[in-house]
């Protein structure tokens, strides 16, 4: 028995949500971009879990910037731009 027996492959990678201290498993993706140092096509990845997905929504959106939920391992679409209401 080594360490790495107790993963097997093909195992999802552990993905628990993004907010501070929260230990809960993601169930959503929260893909988002900061207009002003990201390039159109940059995206960055948030987890987070039911509770926190409107919480880090809120708190990028409010921010100004394009914010997009998808449910945890579907395909994230390509961000809205800036501006363009
Ligand atoms: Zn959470």
């Amino acid at each position: 028995m080594t360490l790495f027996d107790s993963s097997a492959p093909g195992d999802a990678i552990p993905s628990t949500c993004s907010r501070a201290a929260c230990r809960a498993s993601a169930t959503w993706t929260v893909a988002w971009r900061n207009p002003r140092i990201h390039s159109p096509e940059r995206k960055k990845l948030w987890l987070a879990c039911d509770e926190h997905r409107d919480f880090l929504e809120t708190y990028l959106s409010s921010r100004g910037f394009p914010v997009v939920v998808v449910p945890a391992g579907s395909e994230v679409p390509q961000l809205p731009q800036a501006g363009t209401a």
